[in-house]
């Protein structure tokens, strides 16, 4: 993708080849599925959560680089967090892709990489699909379809 910082494409590349917190978990707290009928993408997440902490999370599915390194990027940002802070991670995530707000590393770590992606309106979908996914689960303890793009 033209424009975008190339440290931060190898970020992205780097979290598509070696995904962090792939899988899927047994018994999880909160399971959810999401898909993005744009691009393609799927994504199944998986959410352990002990005392309102966010103590395991992983993700499965396939898509594209986007879709696939910013579920990466999101589960590295939300592990050993509580709900409340995923949600205002999520939140702040949403708001950058749509241009509201400068993106904040100590908010969103890696998932910073893909600041840049708010440039291009038909991807921004892949980038928030696992942050949505994530939500709606938090939220709703349920899966649900897509919304709150
Ligand atoms: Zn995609």
């Amino acid at each position: 993708m033209p424009g975008l910082d190339d440290l931060y494409q190898q970020l992205i590349l780097d979290h598509y080849r070696r995904p962090r917190h792939r899988g899927t978990l047994t018994d999880p707290t909160i399971e959810v599925d999401q898909h993005n009928p744009l691009c393609g993408d799927e994504l199944h997440i998986t959410v352990r959560i002990v005392d309102d902490q966010i103590t395991e999370i992983a993700h499965a599915g396939e898509g594209c680089s986007i879709s696939q390194s910013s579920a990466s990027m999101m589960s590295d940002a939300v592990v050993g967090h509580s709900v409340a802070d995923a949600l205002t991670m999520i939140e702040h995530f949403r708001r950058v892709m749509h241009g509201d707000v400068a993106a904040d590393e100590t908010i969103l770590g890696d998932a910073i990489a893909l600041e840049g992606v708010a440039k291009y309106p038909v991807r921004i979908k892949c980038a928030l699909l696992s942050w949505m996914a994530l939500k709606d689960g938090l939220i709703n303890g349920t899966p649900t379809a897509q919304e709150d793009q």
